[in-house]
C-alpha cells in the first residue's frame, strides 16, 4: 500500500516526486512510456519564463515567477544544462509600443527584476543580427533556457535517490476506489495506494474519467520546432520573443544550452494526442515569421525539427485541486509555463496535501544532489589525460559531432536510459549534425551488450519504434531466449 502515487513522469510529475521524497511517505510514479519525460516535456522550447508573461489572474501567472526563481538551486543539485542568458520581446510596429509598457507593469507588479525597456540604438548594439525594423525592446533578464529531458532525469533520480519508486513502462488503465483507498491496474501490474495525484498531461481528462472526476477537457495544441546547424550558433545571444498571439507567445529564436539556435514553435489547435508529425506549412509559418526580425535565419539550416502537444485545457489555465473525489488530485491543463512553473507547482501541491490533512513528516536524511553525468567535451586538454588514463572508455569517441564518448553512454545507460532517446537526452549523443549517423549502430551495439538484450528489441523511444529487423538465421535462438 503507498501513500502517494503520482500518475505521469513529465516534469510537474519528476518534480513533484522529488518533492514529496523529502517526506517520510512510501511513494510511486507510474510512467506508461519507457523513460520519463518522453511526452510533452521532452519536445519544447525549454525556456524558464521570465516571470511577466501570463496574466496576474491565473495560476499559469502565480506559477510562472514563483517557479521560474528555484530553477538556479534545481540545476545546481541536479547538473543539468541551464543558462540565464536572458530575452528581448521585439516591437516592430508603434501600436507595438505600448504592450511593451504594459508588460513591463506587469512584470514589476509581480515582483520581477531587471525589466528594461531597450532603444533601437541599443538593440541594435547588442544584437546586431537582428532586423533594422525593431522600434524598442523589452529586456527581461531573468529568462533562462534549460534542457528539460535532463531536469526530468535529475528530478526523477533524485526523489529515487531519497526513496521513491519508479515504474515506466505501465499504462494506467483503470482505477477502482474502496473505503481503504485506491486500486490502480496498469498494463503491467496493479498498484494500492491512499491518495492519487493525476499529473497525466494529454491524458489527464481520460485519468480523471477512471474515477468519474474528470471535470474538464484536455485540448491539444500542436507546436514544430526546427533545430538550426551550429553555423548559426551565436546569431542571438538572448531568447527573441514577438508580440505574442491570443494562443501563443508566437516564434521565438532560442539559443538552446548546448549552443545551436532552435526556432519555433507554431500553435496549431489538433484533435489527435499522438500526433507529432512537423509539416511544410508548419516550418513554411516559422521561417516566414523569424525572417521578420531575424533576416540571416533560414530552413537550409535546419539539422532536424520536432513537434510537441501542449495539454490545453477547456478553462485555459492550470488546474490543481483535490477533485470530487475524495484523495485524488488532478494536476491537469499545464500547457506552458508549465515548465517554468513545475517545481513551484510541486511545492504548492505539498503544502495543498498538508492543508487538506496529510501529516508529511521531513526524514531525517534527504540528499538533495546527485552527481550528472561527465562532459567530456568540455574539458580541457589536461582534464581529458587524467580522466581517460582513470577510464580508457573515456579515450573511445561514439558520437563524432558532439564528442560523446563510450564512458559517457555507458554512464547513460547505467542512469536509466533503455533507448536511443534515453541515450542521446541524457548525455547528447546523435544530437549533432549527423544526428545519429554515424554513433546510432555502435549506441545499439552498447544498450544491447549493458542491457543484455538483442540489436532488434533496441528502440529509439519505445516499442513500435526498433531500429532493425530480426535475422532470419538467428530468431529461433532469440525466440528460445
Ligand atoms: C511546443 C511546446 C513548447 C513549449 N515551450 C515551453 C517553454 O519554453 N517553457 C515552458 O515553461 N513551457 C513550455 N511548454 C509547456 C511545457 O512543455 C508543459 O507545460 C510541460 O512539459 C507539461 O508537463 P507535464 O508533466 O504536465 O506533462 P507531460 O510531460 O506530458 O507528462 C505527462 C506524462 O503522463 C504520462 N501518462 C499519460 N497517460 C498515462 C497513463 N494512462 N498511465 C501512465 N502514464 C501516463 C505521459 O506518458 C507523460 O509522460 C511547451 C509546450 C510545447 C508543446
Amino acid at each position: 500500500m503507498y501513500d502517494v502515487i503520482i500518475i505521469g513522469g513529465g516534469i510537474v510529475g519528476c518534480a513533484l516526486a522529488r518533492e514529496l521524497s523529502r517526506y517520510d511517505l512510501r511513494l510511486a510514479l507510474i510512467e506508461k512510456e519507457v523513460e520519463v519525460g518522453f511526452e510533452t516535456s521532452k519536445t519544447n522550447s525549454g525556456i524558464i519564463h521570465a516571470g511577466h508573461h501570463s496574466s496576474p489572474d491565473t495560476l499559469k501567472g502565480k506559477f510562472e515567477w514563483a517557479g521560474n526563481q528555484m530553477w538556479d538551486d534545481l540545476a545546481g543539485d541536479l547538473k543539468f544544462g541551464f543558462k540565464r542568458i536572458g530575452e528581448l520581446l521585439l516591437a516592430q510596429l508603434p501600436e507595438d509600443l505600448q504592450y511593451l509598457e504594459q508588460l513591463k507593469k506587469q512584470g514589476e507588479t509581480r515582483g520581477v527584476t531587471g525589466l528594461e525597456i531597450w532603444s533601437q540604438k541599443r538593440v541594435r548594439k547588442e544584437e546586431p543580427n537582428l532586423s533594422h525594423s525593431v522600434l524598442q525592446a523589452l529586456y527581461a533578464p531573468t529568462a533562462a533556457v534549460v534542457n528539460p529531458y535532463e531536469a526530468c532525469f535529475g528530478l526523477i533520480e533524485s526523489a529515487q535517490q531519497n526513496g521513491a519508486e519508479l515504474f515506466c513502462g505501465n499504462q494506467v488503465l483503470a482505477i477502482d476506489q474502496d473505503n481503504d483507498g485506491f486500486t490502480i491496474q496498469t498494463s503491467q501490474k496493479n498498484f494500492r495506494t491512499h491518495i492519487i495525484l493525476n499529473v497525466a498531461g494529454l491524458f489527464a481528462d481520460q485519468v480523471a474519467a477512471m474515477v468519474a472526476a474528470d471535470n474538464f477537457k484536455i485540448l491539444p495544441r500542436k507546436g514544430e520546432e526546427y533545430m538550426l546547424d551550429r553555423r548559426l550558433q551565436g546569431i542571438v545571444s538572448r531568447i527573441i520573443f514577438p508580440i505574442p498571439t491570443a494562443t501563443s507567445k508566437g516564434v521565438l529564436i532560442i539559443p538552446t544550452v548546448d549552443g545551436p539556435i532552435m526556432v519555433g514553435p507554431t500553435a496549431e489547435d489538433v484533435s489527435s494526442r499522438e500526433d507529432q508529425s512537423t509539416s511544410f506549412a508548419g516550418a513554411s509559418k516559422i521561417f516566414a515569421a523569424v525572417r521578420k526580425y531575424c533576416p540571416a535565419i533560414s530552413e537550409r539550416d535546419t539539422i532536424t525539427e520536432f513537434a510537441g502537444l501542449r495539454a490545453v485545457s477547456d478553462a485555459n489555465d492550470f488546474i490543481i485541486e483535490q477533485s470530487s473525489v475524495k484523495n485524488f488530485y488532478n494536476i491537469a491543463g499545464i500547457q506552458s509555463p508549465g515548465l517554468t512553473a513545475a517545481p513551484a507547482i510541486a511545492t504548492y501541491v505539498a503544502e495543498m496535501l498538508r492543508s487538506d490533512g496529510f501529516t508529511l513528516v521531513g526524514k531525517k536524511v534527504w540528499k538533495s544532489d546527485i552527481d550528472g553525468p561527465p562532459h567530456f567535451a568540455q574539458m580541457s586538454p589536461k582534464e581529458r589525460k587524467v580522466t581517460i588514463e582513470r577510464d580508457p572508455a573515456f579515450g573511445r569517441i561514439v558520437c563524432r559531432c558532439e564528442s560523446i564518448t563510450e564512458a559517457e553512454v555507458l554512464y547513460a545507460i547505467k542512469h536509466g536510459a533503455r533507448t536511443l532517446d534515453g541515450v542521446k537526452f541524457r548525455v547528447r549523443a546523435g544530437m549533432g549534425r549527423c544526428q545519429g549517423g554515424f554513433c546510432t549502430t555502435r549506441v545499439m551495439d552498447l544498450l544491447s551488450q549493458k542491457l543484455g538484450i538483442p540489436l532488434h528489441k533496441i528502440t529509439k523511444r519505445g516499442q513500435g519504434s526498433e531500429i532493425c529487423a530480426p535475422r532470419q538465421d538467428i530468431l529461433s535462438v532469440e525466440d528460445k531466449r
